[in-house]
């Protein structure tokens, strides 16, 4: 519980450091932006200094994409709070995922047809959800297969879980995976923002995280969140914060 407790700590105070930077670095990328594009358009289309500009203003442009990210998880309130049924985020995503990047890999859905439903933000759930499977995915490059689950626990609280029989992590990888950067995919592919944007989102839902991960077998994340019991009243899950953060 200690070392779980010191963790939270340092993922809280690296979000507060993340939030102040992205800030900052939103008003130099808008500086940034204007200039180009303005400049941009000022110049024929066919010019050199033209495709500089463009280039510049991409470049800035995906700055911002990255900052959206990192404001995503200095963020520790949901913005929203509703009624959410994680089964149908789930197959909503799903299909998109299918539609998209599953080709190789197999589906497979294990859904409780009663599950509650939780409070929340329905938006930032669906990004959780996607940020784990695309994990999943990555670590399945030949093939393999995707596993979601929901599940009722107790009278409280509801589970869902992300399992992937993919390239599993060291404990190294494991230790450090839910850091802000940390990141063991090429330049381009990945952030290191995947994850710890899943954190800091599922604790500002009053929720849990747990990694399992195999070398050679697979990787299984399962999130835990106070449920609603008929119907869901803003508020209700705000006491339910004594959940621990951890494996
Ligand atoms: P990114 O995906 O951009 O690298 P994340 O924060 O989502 O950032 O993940 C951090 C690292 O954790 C990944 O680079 C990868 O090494 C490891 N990781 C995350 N999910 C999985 C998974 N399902 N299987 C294997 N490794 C994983």
């Amino acid at each position: 519980l200690e070392i779980q407790l010191q963790q939270a700590r340092k993922m809280e105070s690296l979000g507060n450091l993340a939030g102040g930077i992205a800030h900052d670095m939103n008003n130099v990328l808008g500086a940034i932006l204007g200039i180009a594009s303005a400049n941009q358009e000022a110049q024929p289309s066919d010019s050199d200094t033209h495709r500089a500009f463009e280039i510049i203003t991409r470049a800035a442009e995906r700055g911002g994409k990255m900052v959206k990210s990192l404001l995503s998880f200095a963020r520790q309130s949901p913005a929203e709070q509703r009624e959410v049924n994680l089964n149908q985020i789930i197959r909503e995503e799903t299909e998109l995922l299918e539609r998209t990047t599953l080709s190789k890999i197999r589906l497979e859905m294990d859904l409780d047809p009663d599950l509650k439903p939780m409070l929340g933000d329905a938006g930032a759930l669906t990004q959780v959800l996607m940020n784990l499977c695309v994990n999943a995915v990555d670590a399945m490059p030949d093939r393999g297969t995707l596993t979601l689950r929901t599940r009722n626990l107790g009278r409280d609280r509801i589970e869902v879980s992300v399992e992937d029989t993919g390239s599993g992590m060291p404990k190294e990888v494991l230790d450090k995976a839910m850091e802000p950067f940390f990141t063991t995919k090429e330049i381009g592919k990945g952030t290191g923002l995947g994850l710890s944007m899943v954190y800091s989102t599922v604790k500002a839902h009053h929720g849990e995280v747990a990694l399992d991960s195999h070398l050679g077998l697979g990787t299984r994340v399962t999130l835990r969140f106070p449920a609603c019991d008929s119907e869901c009243r803003p508020g209700q899950a705000e006491g339910d914060s004594r959940a621990e953060a951890g494996r």
